[in-house]
């Protein structure tokens, strides 16, 4: 028996990279054991930002790959893709209704966005918790797995039920939290959050070579000029990501790299290249899965379709029962 269902949703950004691996879809795949789990890649989402959609479809495609490539199991949890149960705009309407305006524009991403698209501030992007409200609720997920910055668009949506219940009676459960200690994964610039619009990122899907390449990018511990001075470990992010891969593929090598650090007794160009050894040994199974998924046509896509399948049915049921309680049919 499992404790309870759970929505996730994450925008089609193509393939994942390491950061998105370690803060995200790692916890999807444990979810998995003790909750019916919904787990969505959010298109309609993406079109409020985004002003080039020729790309859209390789990147769900790209995504899911490497969400099953990573063990989400379309057995045991729903995969789908958002625009493929079109219920979520139905009752993103109705939702809408009951969301007075003071609430969204006090969001703070919204005025975030606002600032960082002057030029293109939609109806969408002000009804952004709104979609993602409906998201939640159209499948009556009573958990949802985020970090604490994420918690005031949960209550958000919380308080969006709450209104909506109490004008036309309970219909939806109040979805509570999961909180998730969400890791931050610095990118290979050593400063900012791993993410692909900095290009700083390592893709989980790329060659062993690719990765090498990559990780020797990787700024390290800036007051170490020479090989002969003594680094600090514990300010690199170079070992702070031998935390996440060396100390789980070999963790005899983890502390003693952080102690030849130390002692200048290891370059950082050799530091990186085990870093790029363990990455590579880690990611092996994944990138050997995620190439046979590939290579079998129509997976991917049969895979989405079913869990639209399944994800429409229950949108269906909430979807009447929220027509019948506003006196729509
Ligand atoms: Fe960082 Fe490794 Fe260089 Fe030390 S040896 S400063 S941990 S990259």
């Amino acid at each position: 028996m499992k404790k309870g269902r759970v929505f996730s949703g994450a925008r089609p950004t193509g393939q994942q990279h390491i950061g998105n691996y370690l803060g995200a879809i790692q916890n999807y795949v444990a979810l998995q054991k003790d909750y019916d789990c919904i787990y969505c890649i959010v298109d309609i989402h993406a079109l409020t930002t985004l002003e080039d959609t020729h790309l859209l479809q390789d990147s769900i495609r790209q995504m899911a790959l490497d969400w099953l490539a990573s063990g989400i199991d379309p057995m045991e949890s729903i995969i789908f893709v958002q625009s493929h149960v079109p219920e979520i705009t139905e009752l993103f309407t109705y939702l809408g209704m009951v969301t007075p305006m003071g609430w969204l524009t006090r969001v703070p991403t919204f005025k975030e966005k606002v600032r960082m698209h002057p030029d293109n501030v939609n109806y969408g992007l002000l009804g952004y918790p709104v979609l993602m409200a409906a998201d939640i609720v159209l499948y009556k997920a009573d958990t949802v797995p985020v970090g604490e910055d994420q918690l005031p668009h949960l209550e958000l949506t919380r308080e969006i039920v709450r209104r909506f219940n109490s004008i036309f009676g309970d219909v939806f459960p109040e979805p509570d939290a999961k909180l998730t200690e969400i890791p931050l994964i610095i990118g290979l610039d050593g400063v900012n959050k791993m993410s692909k619009s900095l290009d700083n990122q390592i893709d989980l899907a790329i060659s062993d070579e690719e990765t090498i390449k990559r990780v020797s990018t990787a700024y390290t511990d800036p007051t170490r000029i020479r090989k002969s001075d003594p680094g600090h470990p514990d300010t690199c992010n170079v070992y702070t990501l031998h935390g996440a891969f060396t100390r789980v593929v070999v963790p005899d090598k983890y502390a003693p790299i952080a102690e030849a650090c130390k002692k200048a007794e290891i370059g950082c160009v050799a530091c990186k290249r085990l870093l790029a050894e363990s990455i590579n040994d880690y990611l092996r199974p994944f990138r050997t899965r995620r190439a046979e998924i590939d290579a079998t046509p129509g997976y991917v896509e049969e895979v989405l379709a079913d869990g639209a399948r399944r994800a429409s049915a229950i949108a269906k049921e909430t979807l009447a029962e929220v027509k019948e309680k506003m006196g729509l049919v």
